[in-house]
């Protein structure tokens, strides 16, 4: 019998202890089953499972560590690009779990592996309290939180990472352990920001907030206006910013999709988003330079939280797109200008979308208690992307996101975001050494022979 076929005889008998299932190559639904949200990921794991449960889990990391495998957990594959075509490697889908309990007295979340924050910001919602969600109603909670977690509402609360009371994991050698600050601190601590390497989560508890709206939206300008608009908007951002406002610069260009309203539809757009806490007063006040050069719409506006998940206007389906960020130290006029000639008007390939958003507040504050990402130092966090339907739009799409770090590179802060990194990083960059070095000394000590495979692998010290 080769390997091959032996393994899928395994495979299959995993599958009979499994609720939920495992899908191999060859098998009719296998192509569905290896899709990644972001459809540029091309994934050949050795077998994809869905597991329904811790137990499923477990069984699942235990077979994989008993044939000498890795396993790799995946929420929705939003951040699918970095782990490669995953040859060998067993994909473990966790979007079939996805219950969520609510403590509206602790004002706590208890959110399973495979949920996505429009389920949880929803839930939230109905008793009066908010999440820390990111931009999109699709991204999973789990990686998203597990990575650090920049919501619009970070500035005033933190990193969604900073924000965890407790995590359930499943670690290589396939125990199911709760860890938070008085149970395995140390995995605790490294789960916080430290990504997916240490152990399958399937579930986190996590903090909300008594928040039920927030005065947010955007103000619109043509795409020719990017030089004077980011320059205001910086000079915005220089101020005495309360933690209160978020403030985001753009380029976005919109496709003619029938689903968008006339206005906006199939045009580019230099825009500022404005995510702001409290009395919209204070807001109107900082944002009247902005305002005062004549926006083409005003959509600020008081709007719900769940409301707020529509606002940077991500993707809702599965999407092909390759895009990368960077965090910024500074943005003296060189290096808006080098952001305007990379991603604005003169773009030599027009990418989606180029974001920096205001980072700052307590997401630049190191709390002792906080995980292994403490804090975001860097004022400013930068991501483009390029939609790329068909494989020929991937290398100029590559270019361009490039094009735009290249031009930023004199100005990039000392680390990077793990989140916000769609390529294979230097691993050392998206932590403090000292963080990447007990990072590195956890995962020996909880997956020495690195089982658990995430997109931005830690490697064991030896
Ligand atoms: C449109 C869009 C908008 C975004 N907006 C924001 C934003 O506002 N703020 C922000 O901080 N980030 C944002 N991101 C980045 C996002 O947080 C990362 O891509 C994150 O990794 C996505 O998590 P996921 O579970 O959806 O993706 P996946 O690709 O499924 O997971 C990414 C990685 O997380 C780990 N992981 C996932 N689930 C588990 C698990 N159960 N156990 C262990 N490890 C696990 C794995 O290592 C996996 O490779 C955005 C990304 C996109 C594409």
């Amino acid at each position: 019998m080769s390997t091959f076929t032996s393994l899928s005889a395994q495979l299959s008998r995993l599958s009979a202890g499994l609720q939920g299932e495992v899908i191999l190559p060859g098998q009719p639904r296998f192509d569905e089953a290896r899709r990644a949200f972001n459809l540029a990921a091309d994934q050949h794991p050795a077998a994809v499972v869905f597991a329904e449960s811790p137990h499923d889990v477990a069984a699942a990391v235990t077979f994989a560590a008993g044939q000498g495998q890795q396993i790799a957990a995946q929420g929705t594959g939003h951040n699918a690009m970095p782990l490669g075509p995953l040859t060998g490697t067993i994909l473990l889908k966790t979007e079939r779990m996805r219950g969520i309990q609510i403590d509206p007295q602790a004002r706590t979340a208890r959110v399973e592996a495979g949920a996505v924050w429009s389920d949880v910001v929803n839930a939230a919602a109905k008793h009066g309290l908010a999440a820390l969600a990111g931009s999109s109603p699709n991204v999973g909670v789990i990686g998203y939180t597990l990575g650090g977690g920049v919501s619009f509402l970070g500035r005033k609360y933190g990193l969604s990472a900073s924000n965890v009371r407790a995590i359930e994991v499943v670690t290589a050698d396939g125990r199911l352990r709760r860890a938070d600050s008085e149970h395995e601190p140390d995995l605790f601590w490294a789960l916080r920001g430290g990504g997916g390497s240490f152990g399958i989560v399937t579930a986190l508890e996590l903090r909300l907030f008594p928040i039920t709206q927030l005065y947010a939206g955007i103000l619109w300008y043509p795409i020719e206006r990017g030089p004077e608009v980011l320059r205001a908007w910086r000079d915005l951002t220089r101020g005495a910013v309360p933690d209160e406002l978020t403030t985001v610069g753009r380029f976005l260009r919109l496709p003619p999709v029938p689903d968008l309203p006339a206005e906006i539809r199939g045009k580019s757009f230099a825009l500022i988003e404005a995510f702001h806490l409290g009395d919209p007063a204070q807001a109107d006040e900082l944002l009247a330079p902005l305002r005062a050069l004549g926006p083409v719409h005003d959509t600020i506006k008081t709007i719900t939280v769940p409301e707020l998940l529509r606002v940077h206007m991500d993707p809702d389906q599965p999407v092909a797109g390759l895009g990368d960020g960077l965090m910024i130290a500074s943005l003296p006029d060189e290096a808006i200008d080098a952001l305007v000639s990379t991603a604005g008007t003169s773009a030599r390939f027009p990418l989606a979308s180029v974001e920096v958003r205001h980072l700052g507040g307590e997401l630049g504050r190191h709390r002792r208690q906080n995980g292994a990402l403490g804090s975001l130092q860097a004022p400013y966090l930068m991501f483009a992307a390029g939609i790329t339907p068909t494989p020929d739009l991937k290398a100029p799409a590559t270019a361009a996101v490039e094009a735009v770090e290249d031009a930023l590179t004199p100005w990039m802060a000392r680390h990077m975001y793990l989140n916000f990194s769609e390529t294979s990083r230097p691993r050392a960059t998206l932590w403090t050494e000292r963080a990447y070095q007990g990072l590195r000394q956890i995962k020996a000590r909880v997956d020495p022979d690195d089982v658990i495979r995430s997109n931005h692998p830690i490697p064991p010290v030896q």
